[in-house]
């Protein structure tokens, strides 16, 4: 079966789209040399599959970040991707972790979505995290700022290191919006009974034929997801220019480089005074 791939589809009939995802390797890599405790890996899986999700609704090209925040042992936690379905994300934990529930992990905590079009400004949505689900809070932006109705499932196993996600959503363009939505709830229903069993396992056309085989679903091409961390050399470099002529100098003077980890991929970059010579001025 394909794994790390995203599956878009449309229900002919009903005015309603749909998305289906699921990751393996990808989601491995994003994870993989971290240490992450397993309640750790389980959110971010989730966290994977929604943003990739969420990325797939973008209309543009561009990036969506997905962070949440909150003040619990977990500091903070995002996933970037693109419409490309390249993805990366980290956890940074800064505290005893003592449960597995989403308040266990963030405490209170907001979920920050920013949407960066590659041409066009950046914009920001944030929800409160309330529950105990990733989904619901999603759901929740989508209702605030898309205004369609929105359904998420979100699945992850952090000992086989599987995420999966799907989500259903209503298109703009029903004129009977009563019948539309009786649709939709149909729709929802259907889906709610896909098991995570289900996902990790069986080919997509699988999963849609189970899920849906009543309607007429058209499915689109599929895309891959793939793990990209994007970090260089030269972004370091305008990291380093940002913080300014006098700290360079004078983190130089006391540790001879400047050291950069890349928090996604663990990648370690040095810079000598040689290296930094294009951001200092000759004395
Ligand atoms: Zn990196």
């Amino acid at each position: 079966m394909q794994t790390d791939v995203l599956n878009r589809f449309l229900f002919e009939d009903l005015h309603a789209r749909g998305e289906l995802v699921q990751l393996d390797q990808s989601f491995k890599q994003i994870v993989e040399n971290h240490n992450y405790p397993d309640a750790v890996k389980q959110l971010l899986g989730e966290l994977m599959a929604a943003t990739c999700l969420l990325t797939a609704t973008l209309k543009f090209e561009g990036e969506i970040a997905v962070q949440i925040q909150g003040d619990g042992p977990v500091q903070y936690m995002v996933i970037n991707g693109d419409h490309q379905q390249r993805m990366r994300g980290t956890a940074n934990i800064n505290g005893q972790i003592t449960g597995t529930s989403l308040n266990d992990l963030m405490g209170n905590a907001n979920m920050v979505i920013t949407v960066m079009p590659k041409n066009g400004e950046r914009y920001q949505g944030i929800v409160r995290l309330e529950g105990d689900s990733l989904a619901e809070c999603i759901e929740h932006y989508f209702a605030t700022s898309e205004q369609l109705a929105t359904r998420i499932w979100l699945y992850a196993d952090s000992s086989e290191m599987l995420a999966a996600g799907a989500l259903v959503q209503v298109l703009p363009d029903s004129e009977d919006k009563d019948q539309q939505m009786l649709d939709f709830e149909h729709i929802c229903q259907l889906t709610a009974t896909l098991k995570a069993s289900e996902i990790f396992q069986l080919p997509a056309e699988e999963v849609l034929y189970r899920l849906y085989h009543e309607q007429t679903v058209r499915v689109f091409d599929p895309q891959s997801v793939t793990f990209v961390c994007g970090c260089s050399e030269d972004k370091c470099l305008t990291a380093i220019a940002n913080i300014g002529q006098t700290a360079i100098e004078e983190h130089l003077a006391e540790h001879g480089e400047i050291k950069i980890n890349c928090e996604f991929c663990l990648k370690q970059y040095h810079f000598d005074r040689e290296k930094l010579k294009p951001l200092l001025k000759p004395n």
